[in-house]
Order: structure tokens, then sequence, then C-alpha cells
């Protein structure tokens, strides 16, 4: 969690030795980094940066004026050279001739293709115009909340005139296109002796004649707000806090009742996945006396209703008076009102061309004394809405520090959330995995088919927590997915499959994480080989603890939280060809796994109504990255088998029907079709991947 206050101490991180070096590109570059990578300047995602570039026309040789201005999409504080949009300023310019009037805005938007130089394949933003007008080489807009605070705070123009003595202009609200870029133009032509604008409910615009005094003037104005705000806002502007915040583990304990409950509920068109925030500003605002009444004023700056929508939903809850019930009792009610009022909103604020109305449900829920739940249908999209959250209680914690926090009208939300142009880029997202909004848990994670099966779950869009014993083999494989699939959607957690209490706080851990559950892989195993005779009381218990008992903690914990969820799952079991076939010299390992199966099949009984399939993948000989195989249990196969340890894996190739070898990929993908869509309507099952062997063969 970043801490947005403190602005008025930014630091200047300008090093001319280096910007020197550069070419101006380079130095626009250079400096939306420096800007982009602190969030007290602005928001992830947010803002963008300008400057106008003397460039060799490749067509007539002449020199040109080029607009480098970032475009669509990305974050400033890591993009690249190739993530600006390159125009000739003079035809951006000759679009003047063309504009019809604030009602044919959008049109606008397909011409700047055709101002494009050099041929570069990014879009162009909205944005474009805001940068191209302004009379000045470097332009910067960003969405700092210690400006936005003064931009949404009810005498906000009085506030930038008092604060900024005339050095920064103001215009009032409204939507970023042509006809705001006009504005800007005109109000910086009018007054020379300005450094910048700020934009009512919506942010900042600085410029100068260098990337480097441009990137200064930015700073100091948000130094200048937010040290006005520091020096003279009234304390606790949000009210006492009223509900003391609940201890860590409380917290735990709490979400992992609420966030299936919540998860389910929301889940109804789209699968969703939670991230859970709880720093010091969301403790702040959840729990003070006037976190309900502000929050349901709604959220300003474009960019934080496109990704929070216009409200978040509020639950009251006391924990010093009320049970995790009460508030659980309260989600349907809480949920379904919300709903009706986001349709109220559509229908009221709807325009004849508006898109349909996308998902009613909210994506920010507020909890006093336990913090910010939001939900999306991906991870990275719900960490990103609770970050854009908390830039949006520092925008109010500022507004109501020195004045009245006023957002901008609802219409004009409403036309920035429906905004044809933000449909299009909605349509133009990729299509999302087959497994996307789904969490699952992969036991075992630190092995072989556990994490060949992580990956092949990550792939697909899953969010995936690998558990295991080994806390150093843990942490390389959570590092190793991370780095592949990204850090949202990768969590591992320590467990121990034979403890109760440790199973059941990894699944709060999970809950905590993702929000709930909907693929469990229990893999976790152990394997020993040992004449009957020989096999001691306490290798039995080993054997049947981590195998059965263990299979048996793990499911039951994963149907309690699918069945609070409501929306079904798949128990996938990782069995053994032992399971099925009487194996000479291995009772424990295979009496255990035959208890697996048996198991898998009661819980497909139990969950059919409740669309909580169980079906088992029977791999064998799968030697290759195997912890199990790498030691003791593949001495004891070869003296078993009466083979050379080398030979191990040549031996059960050549044993297979199909003399394969298997893989830890091959199981992956069979665990893949019953964690999925693909396999719905198959539960109770065993498939083997074994290469082929006639006396696994199921019937
Ligand atoms: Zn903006």
């Amino acid at each position: 969690m970043h801490e947005a206050r403190g602005a008025e101490r930014l630091p200047d991180l300008w090093e001319e030795a280096r910007a020197e070096a550069m070419s101006e590109p380079e130095r626009l570059l250079y400096r939306s980094n420096l800007l982009g990578s602190d969030l007290r300047i602005t928001n992830f995602g947010g803002g963008n940066t300008s400057a106008k570039v003397r460039e060799r026309d490749p067509l007539t040789g002449e020199e040109t004026t080029v607009l480098w201005v970032k475009g669509s999409g990305g974050d400033l504080g890591s993009m690249r050279l190739d993530g600006f949009a390159t125009l000739y300023l003079d035809r951006l310019s000759s679009l003047k001739r063309l504009y019809r009037g604030r009602e044919h805005e959008d049109e606008m938007v397909g011409y700047l293709p055709h101002c494009t130089f050099g041929l570069n394949p990014r879009a162009a933003s909205i944005d474009t115009p805001l940068h191209a007008f302004i009379p000045h080489p470097h332009v910067d807009h960003m969405h700092p909340d210690a400006v936005i605070a003064i931009a949404t705070a009810e005498d906000g123009e009085r506030l930038t005139a008092e604060l900024f003595g005339g050095r920064l202009g103001w215009l009032p609200w409204q939507r970023p296109g042509f006809d705001l870029g006009l504005k800007l133009e005109g109000l910086a032509r009018n007054r020379p002796e300005l450094d910048g604008i700020v934009l009512g409910g919506h942010g900042l615009f600085t410029w100068g004649d260098t990337a480097r005094a441009c990137y200064q003037t930015t700073l100091r104005v948000i130094r200048q707000a937010a040290g006005h705000l520091a020096a003279h806002g009234r304390p606790q502007p949000f009210g006492p806090v009223v509900a003391p915040t609940l201890s860590p583990s409380e917290k735990t304990s709490l979400l992992a009742e609420l966030a299936p409950r919540l998860r389910g509920r929301l889940s109804v068109d789209v699968r969703k996945v939670m991230h859970f925030a709880d720093g010091p500003q969301v403790m702040e605002f959840v729990s003070s006396s006037r976190a309900e009444e502000l929050a349901a004023l709604g959220t300003s700056c474009p960019d934080h209703f496109l990704r929070t929508k216009i409200w978040p939903l509020f639950f009251r809850f006391d924990p010093a008076t009320e049970t995790a019930a009460d508030l659980l009792g309260r989600v349907d009610d809480g949920l379904e009102r919300y709903r009706q009022r986001y349709q109220a909103y559509y229908q009221r604020c709807r325009r004849a061309d508006s898109p349909p109305m996308r998902d009613p449900w909210p994506v920010i829920m507020l909890v006093p004394a336990l913090g910010l739940l939001a939900f999306a249908a991906d991870k990275t999209t719900a960490r990103v809405a609770s970050e854009f959250y908390v830039n949006a209680i520092g925008v109010m914690r500022g507004a109501e520090s020195v004045s009245a926090y006023r957002p901008v009208a609802e219409q004009e939300a409403f036309d920035v959330e429906y905004w044809q142009l933000e449909e299009a880029k909605l349509r133009r997202l990729p299509k999302p995995g087959s497994l996307a909004g789904r969490v699952a848990v992969v036991t075992g994670g630190a092995g072989g088919i556990g994490g060949a099966t992580a990956r092949r779950l990550l792939a697909e869009g899953a969010c995936v927590a690998v558990t295991d014993t080994d806390a150093a083999a843990l942490e390389e494989a959570r590092l190793a997915l991370a780095k592949e699939h990204g850090k949202d959607r990768v969590a591992a957690f320590r467990c121990d499959v034979t403890d109760e209490a440790s199973v059941r706080e990894s699944y709060h851990l999970v809950a905590r994480e993702f929000g709930g559950l909907d693929i469990l892989v229990s893999n976790a195993g152990i394997a020993s080989a040992a004449p009957v005779e020989e096999t001691s009381l306490e290798l039995w218990n080993r054997n049947l603890g981590i195998l059965a008992t263990g299979y048996f903690l793990v499911a039951r914990e994963a149907f309690a939280v699918m069945k609070a969820q409501g929306l079904g799952g798949s128990l996938v079991f990782i069995g053994s060809k032992n399971a099925l076939v009487a194996s000479a010299g291995a009772s424990a390992y295979g009496s255990a796994k035959a208890a697996a199966v048996h198991l898998a099949r009661c819980l497909a009984l139990e969950g059919a109504e409740l669309g909580i399939r169980a079906n088992v993948v029977n791999p064998d000989a799968v030697i290759r990255g195997s912890r199990i195989w790498g030691g003791r249990w593949r001495q004891e196969r070869a003296e078993a088998n009466r083979i050379a340890f080398a030979d191990v894996e040549e031996f059960y190739r050549n044993r297979s029907l199909m003399k394969r070898s298997v893989l830890p990929e091959d199981v992956a993908e069979a665990v893949l079709f019953f964690a999925g869509e693909a396999s719905a309507k198959s539960t109770g099952n065993i498939l083997n991947v074994d290469a082929g062997n006639v006396a696994s063969f199921t019937r």
C-alpha cells in the first residue's frame, strides 16, 4: 500500500548529467518514468506527457514539428519509447477546421490516425488534442491526489487562485476531448504568465520550455498543493474513528466467512476475484463516522469512476457489539440495494446511443474495522481498482480538510463510464483464458506435478495458491511462477495437509488473497515401499496420514468454501496407478492411494447437487522433475525391479504400452481438463495418465 500523503516533500530526481546526453524523445521518456513512478504524482495508468519535437519529415526531407504524446494504454512509470504516439502538429491543428462542435466530439478521434508521423502503430489517446493545442513545447497532465483534492473542493476555483497566486488557471469540469483542448489553448494564450491549469473535478496541466523546467513545475505545484493541505487542513476530516480496527487474525477469520459469500453473489455473470486492502488510509476512512455519507457522494476524476464505478458499497458493522453473522446477514440486502441504485442511475443518465448496461454489482466494498474489498474479473483489475479507491480517499480527505468535497455531476460521471470510446477500448481487450476469474489451490505445489499443474492453470488465467511443507522450496516455486505469470495471480502458503489447523489457516489465507476457491488439486504426497512384514505402523500411518487423511482434510475445507460460495467447484485428486492395481511391496502406499480414490467418489456423490465435482487423475511413474522419485523411493523401486538406479526412467518407459515417459506436464493437462468447464458434466471419474497400462484400465 502506498502512502499518497507527504507529497509536500516530493524529491527532485532529475539527473542533468544523464538527461543532457539524451535526445528530446528520450528526455520525454525519462521525465515520464520519473513522474509515473510516484503515486503521489499520478495514479496508476493515469496522466500523460508530451513534447513538441523538430524532426525531418521522411517524405519531404523538410523539418516539421512532431507531437510526441503518451499513447493509449500503459503506465507512465514503466512505459518505453514505443508507448508514445507521434503526430504531425500542423495536421492536428488543421483538424480545427473539421470540428463541428461538442455534439460531434467523438468523431474527432477518428481523424487522429490520419495525423500519424513515421508509421507509428501506437494509437493516440483521447487526451491528444489537450497536449497538441497548448502552445508550449513540454506539457504534463497528472492526476495527483493533492491537486484533485483542490479540483474537487466546493470552492476549488477560489482555492486555486489563492494558493498559486495567479500562476495556475482554472477550467471547470469538462470531459477530455477536442473541445477541452481548444479551451486549454485559449486560456494558455490569453494568459501567457500561467505555468499550468487546474481542471475542475479532474487533475492538473503544467508546462515548460524544456523537459526539465516542465518536470520541476509539475513537482512544485504538487508540493505546494500538498503543503497547503498539510498546513491548513483540519485534523480528522472524516470525523472521529468509530470502529476500532480488528487485529490481523480477526480480519483474516472474518474475511474467510465474508469474502466467499460476497464472491458467490457477485459472480452472477462473470466469475470475480478479490483484492483486500487495509492500509492506514483505508482504515482511517472506513472506520470513521462520516465514511458512509462521503462514500455515497461518489468518486471524482475520470480514472476513478472508470475503475471503481461511481460509488462503493458501504456495509455497516460494529465489531464491539456485533458478530460476523450480523455482517453476513447484510450481504444479500446490501448488494441488492446497490444493484437497484446502479440500475436507476443507468436509466436516469442513459443516452440514445449509450452502450448497454454493464455488470450492475459494486467493485469496491467498505467495511468498518475491516478494510476495503475490491472484486473484479481478474486479480490485477481488482488490485488496481483498490488502489484507485485509495486515491479517491486521498482526494476526499484533502478536499474535506480545507473545504467540502464536491464530485462531478452524476451525468458527467455516467458519460465517461459509458463513453463509446471507452466501450470500444473494452471490446479490443484480448479474450480472457478459460480459467480467468477462477481460484485454484494446488497442494504439494513445490514438486514436479504440483509445479507443472500450477503453471498450466496460471496459463489459462486462474489465480493459483500453491502450498507445501517445505518453506524454502515453496518460496522458490512462488518466485518462479510469479516471474512467468506476474505477482498478482500467484500466492504461496505453507501448509501441512495432515494438520487440521494448518489446513484451515491456509484456506483462510487463500480467501484473504483471492476471495474464495473454485479448484482444489490435491497433490501433496509421498511414496514408500516395504514388504508387509517390514511395514512399520509408523510408515503405515505416515502414508495414510498424508495420502488419505491429508486428502480428506484439504477436500473437506475446500468443499465448505465452495458450498458457501454457491458456485460449484472442482476437486481433482492426484491418485496413482497403485490405487487401482496391487503392487508388491507397497501396501501402505497403495492402500492409502486407494482410500483417496474412493474418497473422491464419495465427494462426487455428496457434491453433485451443489455442482461440486470430484475426479481423479492417475499418473504412473512420473519420474522427471519429481521430488518423490529423487531419492529413496527410486532406490527402492530400482532394487524391487532388480535394475540400476540410473535405468529407472527407461525401465518404466518400456513397461508402458506406448513405451513413452510420462511427464509432469502430461498430468497437468489432465488436471486442467477436470478443473475447467470442458469437463462440466464429468464427476466421479478416473483418468489414467500412464502411457498405457492394461492392469489399470478402468472398468
Ligand atoms: Zn486526466
